[in-house]
């Protein structure tokens, strides 16, 4: 039987798939991700439609995708106003609280710094939370961890991996 995986549509970004599984399995509320080409808009609608998710879509090919209309719009919004709100998006977004802080800290810009320092500190089962995979959409979660041994980001990336692993089995 075919695996019950998200349905990641050839017009999204690879990396897509990481946060789509998240959204079709319940771990986050909404995701935000962005065009990998242009897209007929009824081709996006026939697929929204289909699987129920709502979509927010601006002009630069962003967007967020939610099973809540609300929620899909009002992030894509927030997203794209002035000012930082690195923290109140990585809430929104469902990311963990101390994640959330330590981006904040750190802003938009040191994020990629972040991650270059974390690479390489990921043992045991915290590899799980190891976010290099994710431009490939090879894994568990898609945001940078506030440390290597993030408990918070553990539950996370286990959830998506015990949804995927039954998934298999059926
Ligand atoms: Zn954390």
């Amino acid at each position: 039987m075919k695996r019950l995986s998200s349905p990641l549509p050839h017009w999204l970004k690879p990396s897509a798939r990481v946060d789509l599984d998240q959204l079709w399995w319940g771990i986050r509320p909404v995701i935000r991700t962005q065009l990998s080409m242009t897209v007929e808009r009824a081709l996006i609608a026939r697929w929204t439609g289909r699987f129920g998710f709502h979509i927010a879509l601006d002009t630069d090919g962003f967007l967020c995708v939610s099973r809540n209309a609300y929620f899909a719009r009002g992030v894509l919004a927030l997203d794209r106003s002035v000012g930082k709100h690195t923290f109140e998006l990585g809430i929104r977004l469902g990311y963990p609280f101390c994640c959330c802080r330590r981006a904040a800290e750190v802003g938009d810009e040191g994020l990629d710094e972040l991650a270059a320092a974390l690479s390489q500190q990921f043992h045991g089962r915290f590899k799980l939370i190891d976010p290099s995979g994710y431009p490939d959409g090879r894994a568990f979660i898609s945001h940078v961890p506030c440390s290597a041994r993030c408990k918070h980001s553990l539950r996370m990336a286990s959830a998506l991996q015990n949804r995927q692993a039954a998934a298999d089995l059926c």
